[in-house]
């Protein structure tokens, strides 16, 4: 299993998770279809990491089954904490469906205060508007 940058108890939102990937696998992961890198050994680390530093949803606190849903698809393997987003199985439906654009990054800017954040809620307005997909993790 690859391992880990930073620790989960001292989170850094933009630093990367995994410790640094050959070239030659970053290649790989992103050859991958999405489906097949949601089942590579870097995504369940990565998934781990999340789950160990956030234990609740970072929308609305609530604990119990939890799922972490990429705000920002595009860095396979190279994944910061601002890249994604820990959150229960029906917001992270809602995430991906019914729930408009404006109100869930509401429910972002009340979850995170942290002004880095914005970068990464455009990229996911941007993502909804052009109803790009959005990432099954
Ligand atoms: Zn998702």
């Amino acid at each position: 299993m690859p391992t880990w940058n930073q620790s989960p108890d001292a989170i850094d939102p933009g630093e990367t998770i995994l410790a640094p990937l050959s070239p030659e696998r970053r290649a790989a992961l992103r050859s991958m279809s999405w489906i097949g890198y949601l089942q590579s050994p870097e995504w369940k680390s990565i998934r781990s990491f999340m789950l160990a530093a956030y234990p609740a949803s970072q929308l609305s606190g609530e604990r119990g089954h939890l799922e972490v849903h990429h705000v920002n698809w595009r860095p396979r393997g190279k994944e910061r904490p601002r890249d994604l987003v820990v959150m229960t199985a029906d917001e992270h439906r809602r995430a991906h469906g019914s729930l408009p654009p404006d109100e869930l990054i509401s429910l972002l800017l009340i979850a995170e205060e942290d002004p880095t954040w914005v970068h990464t809620l455009q990229q996911y307005r941007h993502a909804v508007t052009q109803r790009q997909p959005i990432g099954a993790g």
